[in-house]
């Protein structure tokens, strides 16, 4: 698989920085030595700006091209995942009950080891912007960032970032032009009845009888409200209701995990999802407590910007090895956030056959650390080349 050969050079070093952010895994907002270990690698580089503290463990390093020019965004986020790790690697987690599950370790690894290639070879415009971000997977740090205004602070103009995806093949990367990852909602629903004797439901308002038709209900948005062609999901995941056999409860519960990728389709889902609970609660003359949480955005790629990518990838791993109008997924991405606010892509990188993300024996693989660094540092020279 070709690399460029000063980053094949150094991929050694690339495996040791991986293994130690590996050993020493944090989790959220909270990567504090993981931003001191990343700081003190790019001062080594010799990098022109770190500035620290963003979204309290975030990072904004600068490097400067020949000639003045725009700015590009790379980002990898920083944070692991509370899980007891189970891969009996040498390298595996000091930390009891907390690893890198999702190769967040893999995406800060390669975005220096492109780093350390930037700083030497600098040939390209502008500058680049290398976004350290933690919090992907609970938190949001990525909109935390934007909201703490790294865009217009850093000139940003535009942004990338990359995914490690076991699923994929060794090498093989994967982009589309528009929704690549979905949007993420969750509703709560009680249910309010009147709570009593089994065997006197004439005495009692009955919530689980309206809750089961609530759940019914909802499964009609998919099918009589939106379009053939509009993507979405909406699953009833968890239902409480009851405590024994001759007692009709006070009150039912259930949540739903809502999964969509346009706006107007989100919104419809949102409305209809409040009209057929209410409707259905006064109906059944019960009261109904409706939480309805909007996660991460939908992660929308930019067509320009995606096509580049795709033709950098190309460069780097040969024509087989893109997908340029890859499937999209249904799990969400907190970059989501920065492309609301820059134009930009993302695109996920094949680690070949293993453990799924977010598995206690996945590990991210090191083979793959120069492949993502070699497309960083070209994407940086063919976004911004030298005039
Ligand atoms: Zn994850
Ligand atoms: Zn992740």
């Amino acid at each position: 698989m070709p690399v460029l050969n000063r980053i094949a050079d150094f991929a050694p070093d690339m495996t040791a920085w991986r293994r130690h952010l590996h050993q020493h895994p944090e989790l959220s907002f909270d990567c504090h030595q993981t931003a001191d270990f990343v700081a003190a690698r790019l001062a080594e580089f010799g990098v022109d700006e770190v500035h620290r503290g963003i979204a309290r463990t975030g990072i904004v390093a600068i490097i400067n091209g020949k000639v003045p020019g725009g700015t590009i965004g790379l980002r990898s986020d920083m944070d692991a995942l509370p899980i007891h790790e189970l891969t009996g690697a040498a390298h595996a987690s000091t930390t009891q009950g907390n690893m890198h599950a999702c190769g967040h370790d893999g995406h800060m690894t390669m975005l220096m080891g492109a780093a350390r290639y930037l700083c030497e070879t600098r040939n390209f415009s502008g500058r680049v912007a290398l976004i350290f971000q933690p919090a992907e997977e609970d938190a949001g740090g990525g909109q935390v960032m934007v909201q703490e205004g790294i865009m217009d602070r850093f000139a940003i103009t535009q942004v990338y970032g990359l995914h490690n995806e076991p699923a994929i093949p060794f090498g093989m990367f994967h982009t589309t032009a528009g929704p690549i990852a979905a949007a993420v909602d969750t509703l709560f629903v009680t249910v309010i009845g009147k709570g009593g004797h089994g065997v006197m439901p004439e005495t009692c308002v009955d919530p689980i009888v309206a809750m089961l038709a609530m759940i019914t209900s909802l499964q009609t948005i998919l099918s009589r409200n939106l379009g053939a062609a509009d993507q979405a999901v909406i699953s009833v995941t968890q239902v409480n209701a009851g405590s024994a056999s001759n007692i009709i409860p006070e009150t039912a519960s259930f949540c739903a995990t809502i999964r969509t990728f346009d706006a107007t389709v989100q919104a419809l889902i949102r409305r209809r999802v409040a009209e057929i609970i209410q409707g259905t609660a006064a109906a059944y003359g019960v009261a109904a407590d409706i939480t309805y949480d909007v996660g991460y955005p939908p992660t929308i790629n930019h067509t320009a910007n995606a096509a580049l990518a795709a033709e950098v990838a190309r460069q780097v791993v040969g024509a087989p090895n893109v997908n340029d109008a890859c499937p999209r997924k249904m799990w969400s991405e907190d970059f989501s956030f920065m492309l609301q606010s820059r134009p930009g892509a993302f695109v996920l990188l094949g680690q070949g056959p293993g453990p799924s993300l977010h598995n206690p024996a996945y590990d991210f693989n090191d083979d793959v650390a120069p492949i993502g660094a070699s497309f960083f540092a070209r994407l940086v020279e063919a976004a911004q080349p030298l005039p």
